[in-house]
């Protein structure tokens, strides 16, 4: 253990000028910013972080799979736009984004000897390969910035007496009480409970009389009513529209999606997953459908089958439709941009079409071809029944945005509290979109906190 980490057991009672709770991604970032913030006004700041787990960094060191996608390519206004698809978190982000940007992100890694490679699709990862490289760059960086540190220290609870936060901690023995001039509360969402995020955080926000935003699922699998048939678990449907339907209402996106023992996961479906769990909390309900040539209006796409009927009547449909790409170029079947219709999807397209398995073009009535096309464009993946919040890789909701600044990420409600991360009522997509946003929230909700006046 460092010279500067503790155990809260053998501590006497710590005052710090500021107190971070939580050690994930924003919680490090707010430690060193603050430090360097205060060190270049030079005012004398202590700085402590309590952290529950017995070390930081715990959702860094399993992300993207071990890997890390770290950020994303692109400027800050790039990553706003791709990233934070709701205009009200993207404009909240606005600033911090910009103020401690990717750049700053990979530079201050690179500071730690962290080089990172920019995936095709815009993924920014460590070049190790492994996720482990992020945590430890941080870990030296918050021994670096003399940053006080307590590990398997739970905090219970927080009061405010007079100008100070007084912060009461679960350790193994004993509870053990802290002091600070400036609380940052850094705790995350609440999924994946069981790695400590347990919205702690949003329980002590709310005492301070904050509007917290029921927490909600997001980037999370979407498992339903009745499983997919087994001969098509872990099968990948390149580049299509993912629909969600419920109460009139009708949400989509496009990408890759995965069939599971239990439904549905891969881009496609994590990235609905926020809509289609309001969807089931406003309607009870909620249909899936897949638009397997997302690329070509059913007009289109009818011309072609048209086209093909005309040209290949001897065909087999189902022939057919095994060769068939999926979104290819516009007006051509020829190319496979993205992947073909998977062979095991075809004899569920030809049932639910109401096609006999060896039906040629010629055979093919008009009112079939066309029952053909609506599949095509409207595949039935059947109907919701849990999108489990525990198992997304973030959760939604949180403290609600009106009430922090998002220039310094200050509490409007309670003076020297301080917000960052996950615990904000934000959410974004896969692509390292959520722990740039992490990042940036904590580094100014830092630099701010070592800003405040005494
Ligand atoms: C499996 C998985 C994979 C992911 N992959 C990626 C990815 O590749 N790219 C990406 O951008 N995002 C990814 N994410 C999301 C990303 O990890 C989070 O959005 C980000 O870590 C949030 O940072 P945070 O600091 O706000 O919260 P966290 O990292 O969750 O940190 C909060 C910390 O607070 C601590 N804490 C909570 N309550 C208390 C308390 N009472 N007392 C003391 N400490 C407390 C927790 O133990 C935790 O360590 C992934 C998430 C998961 C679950």
């Amino acid at each position: 253990m460092s010279n500067n980490t503790t155990t809260a057991e053998t501590a006497a009672q710590p005052h710090s000028t500021i107190l971070i709770i939580g050690g994930g991604a924003a919680g490090m970032a707010a430690a060193i910013a603050a430090r360097r913030s205060a060190k270049a006004s030079g005012q004398p700041c202590s700085i402590t972080i309590l952290e529950r787990n017995f070390r930081s960094g715990t959702k860094i060191r399993i992300s993207g799979g071990g890997k890390c996608n770290v950020t994303h390519r692109g400027t800050p206004a790039e990553l706003l736009e791709q990233g934070f698809l709701r205009r009200n978190e993207a404009r909240f982000l606005r600033h911090a984004l910009y103020s401690f940007s990717n750049s700053d992100l990979l530079a201050l890694l690179g500071s730690r000897g962290v080089e990172t490679e920019e995936r095709p699709d815009g993924k920014v990862f460590p070049l190790s390969g492994d996720a482990v490289t992020v945590a430890r760059a941080f870990e030296e960086l918050l021994q670096e910035s003399k940053v006080e540190q307590y590990y398997s220290c739970r905090v219970r609870r927080v009061e405010r007496k007079g100008e100070l936060f007084v912060v009461t901690t679960a350790v193994t023995t004993a509870d053990k009480v802290f002091t600070a001039d400036r609380l940052i509360l850094a705790t995350g969402g609440v999924s994946w409970s069981k790695i400590g995020t347990t919205g702690d955080g949003l329980a002590i926000a709310r005492a301070f009389g904050h509007t917290i935003t029921k927490p909600s699922a997001a980037l999370a699998p979407l498992f339903t009513l009745k499983a997919p048939p087994a001969s098509l678990s872990g099968l990948a449907l390149r580049s299509i529209t993912l629909v969600a339907t419920a109460g009139g209402r009708s949400v989509e996106r496009r990408g890759d999606l995965l069939f599971t023992h239990r439904g549905f996961s891969g881009p496609a479906a994590l990235s609905l997953s926020r809509d289609v769990a309001e969807l089931m909390g406003e309607s009870g309900n909620c249909s899936l459908f897949a638009d397997l040539f997302a690329q070509q209006s059913s007009a289109e796409l009818e011309a072609e089958l048209l086209k093909q009927a005309r040209k290949s009547g001897t065909q087999m449909v189902r022939k057919f439709l095994q060769g068939c790409p999926i979104a290819p170029h516009k007006g051509s079947f020829c190319v496979a941009s993205h992947g073909t219709i998977p062979t095991a999807l075809v004899p569920f397209i030809m049932r639910h079409a109401g096609l006999e398995n060896e039906v040629t073009w010629s055979g093919l009535a008009r009112e079939k071809r066309l029952s053909l096309l609506s599949v095509l464009k409207r595949f039935p993946l059947g109907s919701v029944r849990d999108v489990p919040l525990d198992q997304g890789e973030i959760s939604a909701g949180g403290v609600s945005l009106g009430e922090v600044n998002p220039k310094t990420m200050a509490s409007r409600v309670v003076p020297h509290l301080f917000f960052c991360g996950e615990l904000l009522d934000y959410a974004g997509e896969i692509g390292g979109f959520n722990l740039q946003a992490a990042f940036s929230t904590g580094w100014v909700a830092g630099v701010h906190a070592a800003k405040a006046e005494q």
